[in-house]
């Protein structure tokens, strides 16, 4: 038999593989060889999905008592020392800030028309498949939501993921809930959404419930003459899936990322991103004005007559519910 044990610990973006192991060792011995490859300390360690009988296993409990296949990835969350004293200087610019681009308004018209994008969302529809956790509700309207840097900062350091959440999330969702479904759309697995959900207690808080999850694979890639090929999330493929609930007009979704509404620029709202978590915790009032507004349009017939970008112009103006970008 194969004495080795092969594993992966994924952390901070990047893939560390655990080769030296034996599947007599225990996790105590894991998190040490978690130590030599990233260097973040065993009591700073998270192994989120590393379970025992359901639970977070002790440093004494065996490998070979977890049933992980060979090649199993375990996502970690923790923090280097160093790291917790880095977040309280200058932010870096990380790279999707590049990202961010803006796409001018005609060219956005130009691509969500084109007949070969309308074909990908079609072969999404009938192919992706939508897991519900709650049933949708006649009646509301849906609120689509990004989680990196919008409800979460993934990015920092931290040791729980409370740490890292936007303030005032729960009061957010649990006020939106009142008028919207809640989808959650991420562009990473489904592993790691369900995962960040649990952590950050959205899956399970008593005052609202998340309508389903959407990942990776229900986005679709579309080209831009300007930016190249770039992976989209087209709301067309959940309007597709719920006819009977879901359309243009009562969709709105948030993201720290323009481009992600490429395919319905009318239905998208970006969010100002919530980065250097440690700094800005005590700051950041993104989604208490956002709650504000998703109350104030709650009546508005076509969500997509309004200008989203002028989104906080419509929160301070005396505009009466219902009006819109073209009174
Ligand atoms: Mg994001």
């Amino acid at each position: 038999m194969d004495s080795t044990f092969k594993l992966v610990v994924k952390w901070s973006g990047k893939e560390f593989q655990v080769e030296s192991l034996s599947p007599s060792d225990t996790v105590g011995t894991l998190k040490d060889v978690i130590r030599k490859l990233t260097g973040v300390l065993p009591e700073r360690q998270k192994l989120l999905n590393l379970k025992y009988k359901g639970k977070t296993p002790d440093d004494e409990v065996h490998l070979s008592a977890m049933n992980m296949k060979p090649g199993f990835k375990i996502m970690m969350m923790g923090s280097l020392e160093e790291e917790i004293e880095a977040v309280s200087l200058p932010p870096e610019d990380l790279p999707d800030v590049v990202n961010d681009f803006d796409i001018p308004e005609g060219e956005e018209v130009d691509i969500c028309n084109r007949e070969v994008y309308l074909s990908k969302i079609t072969k999404r529809i009938s192919d992706y498949k939508i897991v519900e956790r709650n049933p949708p509700r006649p009646g509301k309207k849906l609120l689509v939501l990004d989680i990196d840097y919008t409800l979460f900062d993934h990015r920092s350091p931290a040791e729980t993921g409370y740490e890292l959440m936007r303030p005032f999330l729960h009061e957010f969702l649990t006020e939106a809930y009142k008028d919207y479904d809640i989808v959650i759309w991420s562009a990473t697995s489904m592993k790691w959404i369900e995962e960040k959900m649990k952590l950050l207690g959205v899956a399970t808080n008593p005052a609202y419930k998340i309508t389903f999850y959407v990942d990776y694979l229900a986005m679709i890639t579309v080209h831009t003459p300007k930016y190249g090929v770039v992976n989209v999330k087209p709301l067309g493929v959940i309007w597709g899936k719920y006819p009977e609930y879901y359309s243009t007009k009562n969709t709105i979704m948030f993201d720290d990322i323009r481009r992600n509404f490429l395919m319905n620029p009318s239905n998208g709202l970006r969010i100002r991103p919530f980065r250097q978590a440690h700094m800005n915790r005590k700051t950041d009032r993104e989604l208490l004005k956002l709650t504000k507004y998703l109350q104030k349009i709650s009546k508005v017939e076509d969500l997509s007559s309004l200008d989203h970008r002028h989104w906080e112009r419509y929160l301070s103006d005396k505009h009466q519910d219902g009006d819109s970008k073209n009174e």
